[in-house]
């Protein structure tokens, strides 16, 4: 193990140990597995064969970038119809630069000028489109907020008013281009790798500390984080993820940045399934299976089952099995009581009751708490001892447990803000 491991190892042990709530058993058991390493199925245990830390990384070629890069995918759904119009290709999209009016301008430039030279008529079907775009970037966390809401329907408000239709059309396309430089393959980068991974320390970051986020990230307030120790018994598994190796670190734990990521299960045939990519999907299967050597299936499948077993961990209380909200898999415990993961046409969270015959429980939330990871941490407490602060000051906006809330009609307010309402 490098020093790297060690400290991250030693990290994450004293997290799930002080604030995941695992059982005692749970614990030591969790805590044996990430100093002797995954045990994998044979085939995993031999593709990982000569790669001490747990991870093999293979160098992505750059004719393959233009389908990896999650900027140009946004740029091509934001800018669909300008895109088309002056004809901006990935190399232009890459070097900032298109040709427009017969000179070379930078991207942004040509596009505003596009908007703001196409006529009302375009500011009207850009309002529309700024509507559409409403719906098809709901996956874009970076997004999130007033912002587009605000500025679209001022816009379509304003568009009579042509001055401030245009200030608005400069700071939508000024926003959208932040945004999507902000996903963009940097251009300092010195490549991409496609890195395949049963090193913990990747599991247990597999959604933290990045621009993009789901349920996984340890400050997502739905706490389905807390079944990420779980995973480490699961002997079908890798994560997939795409590096431009930027490093990213939290909790005091050091990986590489992911640019996108999958989960992969192996099933008794020896396929390997991906489940979901996060953000969003870049590589496509076949480039997937091209780079790993991995039996990738060209389409997905949903009729598998895993390989192996898994021999659950458990959190304390009696509340369940210890694992994470599944996507396109759920639970199948067998005849014999044996716990196998099984492909399913959506995801969903439940979790198996400990004891002699195991039971699938069906949409059960393990936690209440929605503070994050940080939080439990600074204040040394346990997710499943810890309050739910889901309710916010309608003054200062601190967050409040019910037993915290002074109540005025229908809005709720701090102790202090209510002293001085
Ligand atoms: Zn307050």
């Amino acid at each position: 193990m490098n020093l790297n491991d060690e400290k991250n190892f030693a990290a994450i042990k004293r997290i799930v140990r002080n604030n995941l709530s695992l059982s005692d058993k749970s614990v030591v058991r969790f805590n044996k597995i990430i100093d002797s390493g995954i045990n994998s199925t044979d085939e995993i245990n031999e593709f990982f064969k000569g790669c001490p830390d747990g991870r093999r990384r293979f160098k992505v070629a750059e004719t393959d970038y233009k389908e990896l890069d999650i900027g140009w995918e946004k740029f091509k759904k934001v800018f669909y119809f300008v895109r088309r119009d002056l004809n901006i290709t990935y190399e232009n999209f890459k070097d900032n630069q298109v040709e427009y009016k017969k000179n070379k301008f930078k991207l942004v430039k040509a596009i505003t000028d596009w908007f703001l030279n196409a006529g009302s008529y375009v500011l009207i079907r850009q309002g529309q489109l700024i509507d559409d775009y409403r719906d098809t970037l709901e996956d874009w966390t970076a997004l999130t907020g007033n912002f587009l809401v605000d500025t679209s329907n001022n816009l379509r408000n304003d568009l009579i008013k042509k001055k401030e239709a245009v200030i608005k059309t400069q700071e939508i396309i000024k926003y959208y281009m932040d945004q999507i430089g902000a996903s963009k393959i940097a251009k300092s980068s010195n490549g991409l790798e496609l890195v395949i991974t049963r090193n913990f320390a990747d599991w247990f970051m597999c959604s933290t500390a990045e621009t993009w986020s789901s349920c996984l990230n340890f400050e997502s307030e739905y706490p389905y984080w807390a079944g990420i120790p779980g995973l480490i018994v699961d002997p079908n598994r890798v994560l997939a993820y795409i590096t431009d190796g930027q490093r990213k670190t939290a909790y005091g734990v050091e990986v590489d940045r992911f640019i996108s990521r999958t989960w992969i299960v192996q099933d008794r045939e020896d396929v390997f399934h991906h489940l979901r990519w996060y953000p969003s999907k870049m590589f496509k299967n076949k480039i997937l299976r091209r780079y790993s050597k991995l039996n990738v299936p060209e389409l997905r499948e949903h009729d598998w089952i895993s390989k192996l077993p898994l021999d659950l961990l458990f959190h304390k209380e009696e509340i369940g099995s210890c694992f994470i909200f599944m996507d396109m898999s759920c639970w199948l415990v067998d005849d014999e009581g044996k716990v196998f993961i099984v492909g399913f046409d959506e995801g969903g969270f439940t979790f198996i009751e400990e004891g002699t015959y195991p039971a699938i429980i069906e949409d059960e939330d393990h936690f209440q708490y929605c503070d994050g990871l940080q939080y439990l941490i600074d204040n040394k407490e346990e997710i499943i001892y810890a309050k739910n602060r889901s309710i916010q000051c309608n003054e200062c906006g601190v967050r409040l447990s019910e037993e915290e809330v002074f109540t005025i009609g229908f809005n709720d307010y701090c102790e202090d803000c209510y002293n001085n309402a």
